[in-house]
């Protein structure tokens, strides 16, 4: 695909602990698009839920990404200053009849794999803290896209269910909160891992509700462990590397994943030069259109 003069990029972490392989395959990915494009790079730091994210961790990223010689061209953006561009955003959704106070607990729902829409027609318990949840069923459906690697893209966000915009215990959801920011930041492209795809529909709802513009997804594939499971904290994906050889080792595997063929001796040069080679060289076409990838031995 070639771009238009103008892109914006960025890479919006979760600063729920530190990056690990799999976070760099996308910082890197989303890193190399922007740069090869000529365009602008950023970096934002998605901390709306504060309970997830240890104090430190955005820092720690940042720090991270400036080890890799990942670097951003304006000021960070921390999330947790949006709130009241996410609450403009919001009302304008419940004055459009798209978004609805909702009661419910999980457990009440638990035997429908989606939230069933009860309250729609009126909150069901009143005395109850409430979520606020998209109309999903009122999205001109369907929504279609064409993804940048995974081809054409047709989802009716119906059967992905009435997704929470803020939940009961006031925070801000992150279906809401990257569609506001991408558009305050004016991104023209997203690149990010391939489990955030099937997220993208009720993004373009939103996006089309509040008349903002679609950007261009690219989505990348997922780095998966020898289980099959994706990295995380959760299966204790090892941070990523700090001594300069761990570093160069793991940006070359990186572009590995991303089917960019470095040239052996790449391993050993420091990541600008290994940069520099991979913005020269991106292509996307090289890159395999498989939903999941092994962790390379040695990440
Ligand atoms: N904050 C999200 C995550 O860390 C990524 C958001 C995005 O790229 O749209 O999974």
């Amino acid at each position: 695909m070639t771009h238009t003069s103008r892109y914006r990029g960025r890479f919006a972490p979760t600063p729920s602990g530190p990056l690990h392989f799999g976070s760099l395959v996308a910082a890197l990915g989303s890193y190399l698009d922007a740069r090869a494009a000529g365009g602008t790079w950023l970096v934002r730091i998605e901390d709306i839920d504060p309970p997830r994210c240890p104090p430190g961790s955005d820092n720690t990223i940042l720090r991270q990404l400036e080890a890799f010689g990942l670097h951003w061209d304006e000021p960070v953006q921390w999330q947790h200053n949006h709130s009241e561009a996410y609450q403009q955003a919001l009302d304008q959704l419940i004055a459009q009849g798209l978004a609805y106070p909702c009661s419910c607990s999980r457990k009440q729902w638990q035997a429908f794999s989606i939230y069933p829409g009860w309250c729609r027609s009126g909150v069901r318990d009143a005395t109850k803290p409430v979520a606020w949840r998209l109309r999903s069923d009122l999205a001109q459906r369907p929504i279609t896209w064409h993804d940048r690697l995974f081809g054409f893209q047709q989802f009716d966000p119906a059967t992905l269910g009435d997704v929470v915009l803020k939940r009961k215990d006031q925070l801000w959801a992150y279906q809401l909160a990257v569609v506001v920011d991408d558009a305050e930041q004016d991104i023209t492209d997203v690149v990010r891992g391939i489990d955030l795809l099937d997220n993208t529909p009720w993004q373009c709802q939103i996006q089309s509700a509040l008349g903002l513009p679609t950007p261009r997804y690219l989505h990348l594939p997922l780095i998966v462990t020898a289980a099959g499971q994706k990295l995380s904290k959760q299966n204790l994906a090892p941070a990523l590397a700090e001594e300069t050889r761990g570093i160069r080792r793991q940006l070359f595997n990186a572009l590995q994943v991303l089917d960019q063929s470095p040239p052996d001796t790449l391993i050993e040069e420091p990541p600008e030069t290994q940069l520099r080679w991979a913005t020269k060289h991106w292509s996307i076409a090289q890159l395999s259109p498989t939903a999941h990838r092994r962790l390379p031995q040695e990440p």
